[in-house]
C-alpha cells in the first residue's frame, strides 16, 4: 500500500496537557511539550505510535533511535520493561502551542490503550513516534468512498475538515451509538451517513460493510471512478475492498484499506 511518510522522524517525549470526553464512547486527550516541535505533521489520516508505561512501571521507557532500528530496540528490550505501543491518529497538531490531540474510542479496559485514555491525568509521560498517511486519492478521481467504524472516525474527520471545496464523497461511518455523531461543516458534494449501532453486541463495523454492499448492489452510489478509504475492525476494510474490486470492478490502485484493529485480538502483547 502507498504510504505518505514524514519528512523527518524522532522519538518523541510529550506530557498529558487535558483530557476531556467527547461523546459516550470517545475521550479527547491532548498531549504537549517542546519534543513536539520534532513531530512532522502531515494531517489527514496521518497516525503516530503512541508509547505507554506498562502497568507497574513509575516511568515511561521507550526506543530512542530516530530511523528503522526503533524496532529492533524496541523488541530487544525484555516484555516486562517494554512501553505497550498502539496506532492513533493524530487528530490536530498545534504547531504554535505545541500539542497534539488524539481521540481515543473507550472500549472499556480490554486493551491497555483504552484502559489508559480512561484514567490518565494530566502530567503523565507519553512517547510519540509519526507515521504516514494512507490517504492518497488517485489523479482522476470523479468522487470519493469513505467508510470507517468509530476507530477510524477521527481520520475521516480530518481528512473532511482538510476537504477541497469541489470533493463530492459519499461517507459511511458506523458510530456505537447516536450519541457519538459529530457534526462536520463539509463541501456541498459531501453526504455524511452516519450508522448508529443498534445492537450493542454487533461486531463493529458489520453495520457499515452491509450498508455500503447494499447501496452498492442497489446502484445508488454515484457512477464514476471512485478512490475509496476503507478504514476499521480488519473485517470491514477487507470485505469491503473485495467487494468493490471483485463484484463492481473498482481498480485496486484506488482502493486504499487499513485494518485498524482485530475483533478478539491485541494489536500486540
Ligand atoms: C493507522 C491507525 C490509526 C488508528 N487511529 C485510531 C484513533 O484515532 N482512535 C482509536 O480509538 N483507535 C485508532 N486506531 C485503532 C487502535 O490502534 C486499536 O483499536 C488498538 O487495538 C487499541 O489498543 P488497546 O490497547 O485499547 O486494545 P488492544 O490491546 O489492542 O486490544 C484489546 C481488546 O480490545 C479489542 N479492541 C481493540 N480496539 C477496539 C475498538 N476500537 N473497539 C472495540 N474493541 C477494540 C481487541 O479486539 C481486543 O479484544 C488506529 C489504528 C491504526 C492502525
Amino acid at each position: 500500500m502507498r504510504i505518505r511518510q514524514p519528512r523527518h522522524r524522532a522519538m518523541v517525549r510529550a506530557h498529558v496537557v487535558r483530557v476531556a470526553p467527547l461523546s459516550a464512547h470517545f475521550v479527547t486527550v491532548t498531549v504537549g511539550g517542546p519534543e513536539l516541535a520534532g513531530f512532522d505533521f502531515l494531517g489527514l489520516d496521518q497516525c503516530t505510535r503512541v508509547f505507554l508505561p506498562r502497568e507497574g512501571q513509575s516511568a515511561l521507557r521507550m526506543p530512542t533511535a530516530a530511523h528503522n532500528g526503533w524496532i529492533a530496540q524496541y523488541y530487544l528490550m525484555p516484555l516486562s520493561e517494554r512501553p505497550h505501543m498502539r496506532n492513533y491518529t493524530v487528530r490536530r497538531f498545534d504547531r504554535g502551542r505545541l500539542e497534539m490531540d488524539i481521540e481515543f474510542v473507550s472500549h472499556g479496559d480490554t486493551g491497555p490503550a483504552s484502559a489508559w485514555a480512561g484514567r490518565t491525568e494530566p502530567g503523565d509521560e507519553v512517547g510519540l513516534y509519526a507515521e504516514g498517511c494512507s490517504y492518497l486519492p488517485s489523479p482522476g478521481t470523479e468522487w470519493q468512498l469513505l467508510v470507517g467504524d468509530e476507530s477510524a472516525l477521527p481520520a475521516v474527520m480530518s481528512i473532511l475538515e482538510e476537504a477541497p471545496p469541489e470533493l463530492r464523497a459519499e461517507v459511511f461511518l458506523e458510530v456505537p451509538g447516536e450519541e457519538d455523531r459529530r457534526r462536520p461543516v463539509v463541501p456541498d458534494g459531501v453526504n455524511v451517513h452516519w450508522l448508529p449501532r443498534e445492537d450493542p453486541g454487533a461486531l463493529p463495523g458489520a453495520l457499515a460493510l452491509e450498508t455500503v454492499r447494499e447501496r452498492l448492489a442497489a446502484g445508488t452510489l454515484p457512477e464514476g471512478r471512485p478512490y475509496c478509504f476503507l478504514a476499521g475492525e480488519k473485517a470491514l476494510p477487507t470485505g469491503l475492498r473485495r467487494t468493490l474490486v471483485k463484484e463492481h470492478g473498482v481498480n485496486r490502485a484506488d482502493v486504499t484499506f487499513v485494518g485498524y484493529w482485530r475483533h478478539g485480538a491485541a494489536a500486540m502483547k
